[in-house]
């Protein structure tokens, strides 16, 4: 488990603060990862499509041992397990999870961008991010949340919470 990286879940259809605890719990469930710390959980204003409803987004740190790309197949499992149960009726996004950092490495391949290429310009995903992440300036995310559509909708609490709820 000598990997850190970090996540960034939303959901914007049906329970969405369930679908981010079953992604956290189902990440924590596998062998090779520990979910570390979790974010509080923020809500969102859609941006871009006007005609969807409020996202729920939050960040959590793992540590893991697999490597980046087995990472994304987790991750891709678990919204593809989360997804088809709804996806019939609600639509395509109940769950998304896109890798932000993994240690401090640079990957640029077709499947894979690390760190995630629109995280800096995503107030949505680096508020999350700044509460568990050393590494992201936490001055600069905390002052601009309230203009930007972006609020604190559950303070965060422990890992335990998320990891033995859901499983
Ligand atoms: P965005 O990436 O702008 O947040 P999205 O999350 O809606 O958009 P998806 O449809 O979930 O996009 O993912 C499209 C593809 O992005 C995935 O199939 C995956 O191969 C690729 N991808 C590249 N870099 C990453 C990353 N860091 N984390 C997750 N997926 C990534
Ligand atoms: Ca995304
Ligand atoms: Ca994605």
């Amino acid at each position: 488990m000598n990997n850190i990286a970090y996540i960034a879940l939303g959901s914007n259809i049906g329970d969405r603060e369930t679908y981010l605890r079953q992604a956290v719990a189902l990440l924590h469930q596998h062998d090779a990862v520990t979910v570390t710390k979790v974010s509080s959980i923020y809500e969102t204003d859609p941006v871009g499509y006007e005609d969807q409803d409020e996202f729920l987004n939050m960040a959590v740190e793992i540590k893991t041992s697999l490597n980046p790309f087995e990472l994304l197949e987790l991750t891709q499992h678990i919204e593809n397990e989360l997804g088809r149960t709804r996806e019939v009726r609600w639509g395509p996004r109940t769950a998304d999870l896109d890798i932000l950092l993994f240690n401090r490495e640079n990957i640029e391949t077709e499947q894979l961008i690390v760190p995630h290429p629109r995280m800096y310009e995503r107030l949505f995903v680096l508020a999350p991010l700044a509460e568990i992440c050393p590494q992201v300036e936490k001055e600069a995310t905390s002052a601009e949340t309230d203009q930007e559509g972006v609020r604190v909708w559950k303070q965060k609490s422990g890992v335990d919470e998320f990891v033995h709820s859901e499983s």
